[in-house]
């Protein structure tokens, strides 16, 4: 049987690492003289450019419903870009996007969305320097897809690597999990999504910034498809540890807790859009939250550390008291998150 693309193939868990591990075997040049990029498969690529790093990353964005409580495809699209800059370090510069829209989308919708992009823009001090605009034949395309690039410097003594994480680090977030992907994937399922519950879809650029400021961040990431159990193994793998998460400490969200339990999803692999992982010397954990928490990251805490692995793993010591490996998602999760 011929072998096709699958919707598992776009969900960010297993199936995706493995496909974009097979393409970019295609391409023998995997990063510019002293910089990082293919091979390293960060959140964003770097460029050497004197005293600094240019931090380039590209995205596009599906999500299904266009737009949902607490965002939509544009600011979700802008806050993508802008993060995967910002969790390397950098700080983000400018944007180049390109719309495909098919034929006979309401115009009104589309300045909409290219409003909500403008807008987070603009608050971020982003340029958007460039882009382009195609249509397709009705039914050739599902409404609306944005890609976007994103440019942003960063010092070389500022920059912050996936690989960074060591035994003994503390691992933080500065929010609550999974709100985006429970959003997403309940609209999907046609739930009436409770008003109480919002995307969280958000630039981390503050929250990098304020644990920029007290030093000793590691590593840091992005927690979005595939979620925390994604992030936390990709982190693991590349830095060669393991971590160790409490169960207790997460902080998720009734009502997340809620539509996982009903669709029968597990919230560690639901999309995060405003969130940042953080593994942090643990001389400094607690100065980091601290400060997190005063500048309005409120649920902002510590959620499990790092420990010796010679295999990586990520591991869950449950709430009563069991461990469990927590498994790099597989299979479809919620398609078209972001
Ligand atoms: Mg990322």
């Amino acid at each position: 049987m011929e072998k096709t693309v699958t919707l598992a193939h776009g969900a960010g868990g297993l199936e995706t690492a493995l496909l974009v591990k097979e393409l970019v075997k295609l391409f023998a040049i995997k990063n510019t003289p002293g910089g990082t990029g293919l091979r390293e498969l960060e959140d964003s690529a770097l460029i050497p450019l004197g005293e600094y790093y240019l931090a380039v990353t590209a995205d596009s964005y599906t999500v299904n419903p266009i737009f949902f409580p607490g965002g939509d495809i544009g600011k979700l699209a802008a806050t993508g870009t802008i993060n995967d800059l910002a969790v390397m370090g950098a700080e983000p510069l400018a944007m180049l996007d390109t719309v495909v829209v098919e034929e006979g989308f309401p115009l009104e919708d589309l300045s909409k969305i290219m409003n909500s992009m403008a807008r987070v823009l603009e608050e971020e001090k982003v340029a958007l320097v460039g882009g382009d605009v195609k249509v397709m034949p009705k039914g050739a395309l599902d409404k609306i897809v944005i890609t976007t690039m994103g440019l942003g410097l960063v010092e070389k003594n500022r920059i912050v690597r996936n690989s960074g994480l060591k035994p003994g680090d503390v691992i933080i977030i500065n929010g609550t999990v999974g709100d985006h992907g429970a959003v997403i994937m309940a609209c999907q399922a046609g739930i009436e999504v409770e008003t109480s519950l919002v995307s969280d879809c958000a630039p981390v650029t503050k929250a990098m910034r304020i644990a920029l400021e007290v030093g000793g961040v590691h590593a840091a990431k992005d927690p979005t498809r595939g979620g925390l159990a994604m992030a936390l193994n990709d982190l693991a793998k590349k830095s060669g540890v393991s971590i160790l998460v409490h169960e207790e400490k997460l902080p998720i969200r009734e009502e997340v807790i809620a539509y996982c339990e009903m669709l029968g999803v597990d919230p560690l692999t639901l999309a995060c859009e405003g969130r940042v992982v953080l593994g942090v010397d643990r001389e400094v954990a607690a100065e980091i939250v601290e400060a997190l928490r005063e500048k309005g990251y409120r649920e902002a805490t510590v959620i499990g550390e790092v420990i010796e692995g010679r295999v990586p793993r990520v591991y869950m010591r449950t709430k009563i008291g069991g461990t469990r490996i927590v498994e790099e998602p597989r299979g479809e999760i919620v398609p078209r998150i972001c």
